[in-house]
């Protein structure tokens, strides 16, 4: 089977291969911090570059890709030091990318 993370092959009845398995179980533990930081932890774990680029951009459960739920994640922990209840949802995050509002970070997306 391939993996559904990276599309190389995982061997048989696998789902994930060994590598995304490890970049996985980073992300899960460092779920909330920054891109930064969880790209950092990603990189320590020695797995090559090209493969964590097409772990982020994976999408294995139709839920949005590993880069946006990232996104998501860290903009709710932002909401909530600021006193707003957690909100912005991986569809949101999704939403805004499409908009192209991300291509500056401090302003508003356009409406
Ligand atoms: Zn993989």
């Amino acid at each position: 089977m391939r993996c559904c993370y990276c599309l190389e092959h995982a061997g048989w009845w696998r789902r994930c291969c060994r590598a995304c398995r490890r970049l996985l179980d980073v992300y899960l533990a460092h779920r909330g911090a920054d891109m930064a930081t969880i790209l950092d932890c990603l990189v320590a774990t020695g797995v090559p570059q090209h493969t964590i680029e097409r772990f982020l951009d994976a999408d294995p459960n139709g839920r949005g890709s590993v880069r946006d739920r990232i996104a998501a994640d860290m903009t709710n922990q932002l909401l909530e030091a600021l006193g707003q209840r957690p909100r912005q949802s991986v569809a949101d995050v999704q939403r805004i990318r499409k908009r192209g509002g991300w291509t500056a970070l401090d302003h508003r997306p356009r409406e």
